[in-house]
C-alpha cells in the first residue's frame, strides 16, 4: 500500500513510515530556508552564528520539523486505530506527510475526532518547543534558542494551516463533519464541503500570486500547494456526487427491464451469434423448463474453445442461480455495486414479488451515472466498491 516509489524508513507502533522521493525536494527547501531564518532569528536575539553553524542549525530544524509532521499523522492514525479504522501507513511526500486511513470513518463524530488529532499533536508540540525555548534562553543558550524557537513556529503554522477549510484536510474535514451532522448525509456534506474548499484553494493561488508578484518568493510555494488543494477539492467533490447518486439511485430506477429469455439448452454457438450489444451489457436470462435457472453473457464463453460453441449448451457457461445474490428493486445502487464486486459477476438479477423484474450490471449503473452528467468516461466500480 506504499505510494508508488516511496521508500520504507521504518515503522513505529506498528504503523509504517515510508518517504517519497519528492521529499527529498522539501527536504531541501526547509533546510535553506531554515538557515535562513535561523540567521535572522539569531540577529534579532543578539548571538553570534557562523555561517557553519547556521547550516548545520537549519538542518537540524528541517529533521525536527519533519519529525513533528510525522508525529501530526502519528496523531491522525493513532485515533483512527483506536475507532477501529485500518491504517496503511505514513508517507512523506513534497507537501508534508499523509497518513492512509484505509477506510472512510463512520460517523461524523469520528471523522472530527480522526481529524481535529494531527492539529491538536502540533499545537501541543508548538507549546513544547515554545517552553523549550524559554527555558533555553534562561540558560543563554543562543543556539539552542534559535532552534527551539523555530520549530516551535513551523508546528504552529502546521496546524493553522491544516485547519485551512479545504477538504480534504483537516480543517476541511472538519466542515465535512460539521455538514454531515446537520445535512444528515455524508456524500451531501463531502459535495459541499468540496465546494467551499475549491472557493479557499483559489483565494489561495490568488494571495499566493500577489505575494510573488510583490516579490515575496514564498508567495510560488503558496500557488503551488493551493493548486495541489484546489485538484484534491476538485477530485473529492466528484467523487461525492457520484457516491451521492449511488446512495439515492434505486436498482428499479435503471436496471435493464427488457430481457430476452435463452433456453437452456439452446446452443452457445447460436446464443453468441443472436446476442444483441444491448443484451451483452446486461445479461441473459436463461430458463429451463419455465423456471429461471442462471445468467448468461455472450462474452462470458468460459473456456469452451469456439469449435465446440455447436455442441455446447448455454446451461453450460451461466452463472447459475445459486450463486447469484438477489437484489430488489428498491436496493440502493451503491448496494448493487457492492454486491456485483463481492460477487465477482457482470450482472445480477433483479426479484419483485418472486419473480424475475430486470437484471442489473456496472455497465448499466455507470451509463445512467454518465445519463446524470455525474460520471466521467471510465469509473472503476470495483474501486468505488472497495472504497465504501
Ligand atoms: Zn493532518
Amino acid at each position: 500500500m506504499l505510494v508508488r516509489g516511496s521508500w520504507r524508513i521504518g515503522e513505529i507502533a506498528g504503523i509504517e513510515i515510508a518517504v517519497h522521493p519528492s521529499w527529498i525536494v522539501i527536504f531541501l527547501v526547509f533546510s535553506i530556508s531554515s538557515t535562513m531564518v535561523a540567521q535572522l532569528l539569531a540577529q534579532d536575539m543578539g548571538v553570534r552564528l557562523s555561517t557553519a553553524s547556521g547550516v548545520v542549525l537549519g538542518i537540524l530544524a528541517a529533521l525536527v520539523i519533519f519529525a513533528s509532521v510525522i508525529a501530526h499523522e502519528f496523531a491522525h492514525a493513532l485515533v483512527a486505530r483506536r475507532l477501529g479504522i485500518p491504517i496503511g501507513n505514513i508517507t512523506l511526500f513534497l507537501f508534508g506527510g499523509v497518513a492512509s486511513i484505509l477506510r472512510e470513518p463512520g460517523t461524523p463524530g469520528d471523522e472530527a475526532k480522526m481529524a481535529a488529532a494531527g492539529p491538536l499533536a502540533s499545537l501541543v508540540l508548538s507549546a513544547i518547543f515554545a517552553g523549550l525555548s524559554l527555558g533555553a534562553d534562561r540558560l543563554n543558550w543562543g543556539w539552542v534558542t534559535t532552534l527551539f524557537t523555530l520549530v516551535a513556529s513551523a508546528n504552529l503554522v502546521l496546524a493553522l494551516f491544516n485547519l485551512l477549510p479545504a477538504f480534504p484536510s483537516d480543517g476541511g474535514r472538519l466542515l465535512r463533519s460539521a455538514l454531515w451532522r446537520m445535512l444528515g448525509s455524508q456524500a451531501r456534506a463531502t459535495a459541499a464541503a468540496s465546494t467551499v474548499s475549491a472557493v479557499v484553494a483559489g483565494l489561495l493561488v490568488i494571495a499566493g500570486t500577489y505575494l510573488t508578484l510583490q516579490g515575496r518568493w514564498n508567495g510560488i510555494w503558496l500557488v503551488l500547494i493551493a493548486l495541489f488543494l484546489l485538484q484534491a477539492a476538485i477530485a473529492s467533490g466528484r467523487q461525492a456526487r457520484i457516491n451521492y447518486q449511488l446512495e439515492n439511485l434505486r436498482v428499479g430506477d435503471l436496471m435493464a427491464r427488457t430481457l430476452i429469455p435463452i433456453g437452456g439448452d439452446s446452443s452457445l454457438a447460436a446464443f453468441v451469434a443472436g446476442a444483441t450489444s444491448d443484451g451483452s451489457r446486461a445479461g441473459y436470462p436463461v430458463v429451463s423448463g419455465g423456471a429461471f435457472v442462471g445468467l448468461a453473457n455472450p462474452r462470458d464463453t468460459g473456456a469452451v474453445p469456439p469449435t465446440l460453441w455447436g455442441q455446447t449448451p448455454v446451461s453450460a457457461v451461466m452463472i447459475p442461480v445459486t450463486r447469484l445474490p438477489v437484489l430488489s428493486p428498491d436496493a440502493r445502487a451503491s448496494d448493487a455495486l457492492a454486491a456485483l464486486a463481492k460477487s465477482g459477476v457482470r450482472a445480477l438479477p433483479v426479484f419483485e414479488n418472486g419473480e424475475l423484474t430486470g437484471v442489473v450490471s456496472e455497465e448499466i449503473i455507470f451509463s445512467a451515472l454518465r445519463d446524470r452528467g455525474v460520471a466521467a468516461r471510465s469509473v472503476n466500480a470495483r474501486d468505488m466498491a472497495a472504497r465504501r
